[in-house]
């Protein structure tokens, strides 16, 4: 077995050396002022060991990576009947899409989409205030991560509101359906609060310990969720984890992840490690390309797709 440690390392300096970074995100101004030459990764094992490089101990924008922890806390609140406002469907669509809510009376295809994520955090405000939701997603990220400094980034949601026109058509959409339940502003001021979310891939990598464990966080001991329920997350992350481009990376990559805008991707070896990679360049289907090429890398280099080595 290669040494972990080595081979994170390695990775790094391999994508500090590329060339090919791909394009930041641009449709808000914090996102584009992001310089592309960063890279960070974070890998924790079974035994809690962190193997880290380049910049994994800097803050980004998680944006819809937040989407895997939002579907396991409306889970826990509403268990399977989630799967009646939400589908478990790959979209093979953009992000963003609203093609597919008019075929499906306003159910989106998946958690993971746009409008799918949008639905999860309603089912998570019914019955709270916004400030109150968003107060419960925050404080379970800084639960998972151990770490009460993860925060939001206010000016990322605010930007996130006034220009989240496609958010809203969707929202409205869903709404018109009654697929949403709260009123709109509240559900998309939750939306846009909790994917502004700013953590290290470090952060990232323990908050979702407990997916590739068996629901537990196996240092602490603590159970999150149930087994059956961990496999169930991994197995739709795997499928509809990186919107139009997730057949693709569960082809070159093999392991269950997550990726966001902003240029992270969380991602789980299950039974070995959990992991973020951070490099804010996209590729066409808008998922950090250094982010793919390195987590390809390392899970050929570690035999841990879980197709087989
Ligand atoms: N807040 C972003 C949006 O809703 C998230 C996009 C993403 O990371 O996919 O447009």
């Amino acid at each position: 077995m290669p040494d972990l440690n080595t081979v994170v390392a390695e990775i790094a300096a391999e994508m500090l050396a590329r060339p090919d970074r791909g394009d930041v995100a641009t449709y808000i101004p914090e996102l584009a002022r992001v310089d592309p030459k960063h890279f960070g990764i974070a890998v924790i094992d079974a035994q809690g060991e962190i193997a880290a490089a380049g910049d994994a101990e800097t803050p980004f924008s998680i944006q819809s990576v937040s989407k895997v922890f939002t579907l396991t806390l409306a889970l826990g609140k509403v268990g399977d009947r989630l799967w009646r406002r939400v589908g478990r469907e790959p979209s093979g669509s953009p992000f963003n899409s609203i093609v597919q809510l008019e075929r499906e009376e306003g159910v989106p295809r998946n958690p993971f989409i746009n409008a799918g994520a949008i639905a999860v955090t309603d089912v998570i405000l019914s019955g709270h205030k916004p400030r109150e939701a968003l107060g419960e997603i925050l404080r379970f990220m800084q639960f998972l991560a151990d770490d009460e400094t993860i925060s939001i980034d206010k000016a990322v949601a605010e930007s996130e509101a006034r220009t989240g026109f496609r958010n809203a058509a969707l929202a409205n959409y869903m709404k018109s359906f009654g697929v949403i339940e709260n009123p709109v502003d509240y559900t998309l001021g939750v939306y846009f609060h909790h994917c502004a979310i700013t953590m290290t891939c470090r952060q990232l990598a323990m908050a979702g310990r407990f997916l590739a464990h068996r629901g537990k966080n196996p240092t602490t001991g603590h159970s999150v969720v149930t087994p059956e329920r961990a496999r169930r997350i991994n197995a739709v992350m795997l499928t509809c984890g990186h919107y139009d481009g997730s057949g693709d990376f569960a082809y070159r990559v093999g392991l269950p992840g997550k990726s966001g805008v902003g240029g992270g991707i969380f991602a789980v070896a299950p039974g070995k490690a959990s992991i973020a990679v951070w490099a804010p360049g996209l590729d066409a289907a808008g998922n950090s390309h250094l982010g793919r090429i390195a987590l390809e890398t390392l899970a050929k280099r570690m035999g841990w797709s879980i197709f087989g080595a």
